[in-house]
């Protein structure tokens, strides 16, 4: 079981999509992860998810966002394949700048989608500034520590000349302070970059809790003053549950019950 989750915005209809059954990545601020990977999705099964959504939906899905269950990179045969099928004319079409992946940092496939050059967007999800916060909520970072995917970063910049999105889910009392805010600008500095901080998902198991609104919006001006563009992005599903693998989380808890 995997989730999809469709999004309807003023400027259009966005889907979140999943790549793999579950996910063996850990990160602690995921429901996705707490069963531990499954198996990985093919293309066509990621395909799958707008062609059904789309017939549900009775219209187009306007852009795509690599950011359900699953560590896209993690399955990067499956997932070029899947972005170069729909991009296909004679296929469904979406252009790649309508896009996004999100990866947690598996370094070497960073350097191998920058020699693609896709003109997609690429999402870091960072979340931390230094190793040892780092290791504690993502510990893909113990593999590739901070240094080393901000390296890759770096290449990808420089080899496909666009934009990185990092995104930073804020943590009440973990890393939401001002000095976070400092450290993180320092790490992005020189860097084509755009942060997205986003209020943690409130996942019962991990015991996390989002900050307050004035807390966040302090961490986001205090980027925004050091001429780093930093936004806080626009929460849709909470409330029903579709964010981070929370749904397909309810729902499997609903089976055993059952
Ligand atoms: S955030 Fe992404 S990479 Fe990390 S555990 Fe969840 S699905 Fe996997």
């Amino acid at each position: 079981m995997f989730e999809t989750v469709v999004m309807e915005y003023n400027h259009g209809t966005s889907i979140c999509v999943s790549t793999e059954v579950g996910c063996k990545m850990g990160c602690a601020f995921c429901a996705s992860t707490i069963g531990g990977l499954v198996r990985r999705l093919s293309a066509g099964e990621i395909a799958d998810q707008i062609i059904f959504s789309q017939k549900d939906l009775g219209k187009r899905i306007d852009s795509i966002v690599l950011m359900g269950i699953g560590e896209p990179l993690d399955n990067f045969d499956n997932v070029v394949t899947f972005l170069k099928n729909i991009n296909d004319k004679n296929s469904l079409n979406i252009g790649m700048r309508h896009i996004s992946l999100s990866t947690c940092g598996v370094v070497p496939k960073i350097y191998e989608l920058a020699e693609l050059n896709l003109p997609i967007t690429l999402s870091i999800s960072l979340h931390a500034t230094d190793d040892k916060k780092r290791d504690e909520i993502m510990p893909i970072n113990h593999k590739y520590p901070i240094e080393e995917l901000i390296l890759a970063c770096k290449d990808y910049i420089k080899t496909t000349g666009r934009r990185i999105s990092f995104e930073y889910a804020v943590i009440s009392g973990v890393n939401d302070s001002v000095s976070d805010a400092a450290k993180l600008c320092k790490l992005l500095k020189g860097m084509l970059a755009h942060v997205n901080v986003i209020p943690v998902n409130e996942v019962k198991e991990r015991g996390f809790v989002k900050p307050d609104r004035k807390r966040i919006d302090e961490f986001v001006n205090y980027i925004n003053n050091q001429g780093i563009s930093a936004t806080v992005r626009r929460k849709l599903g909470g409330d029903i549950n579709a964010s981070c693998g929370q749904l397909r989380r309810q729902s499997l808890k609903k089976e055993v019950i059952e």
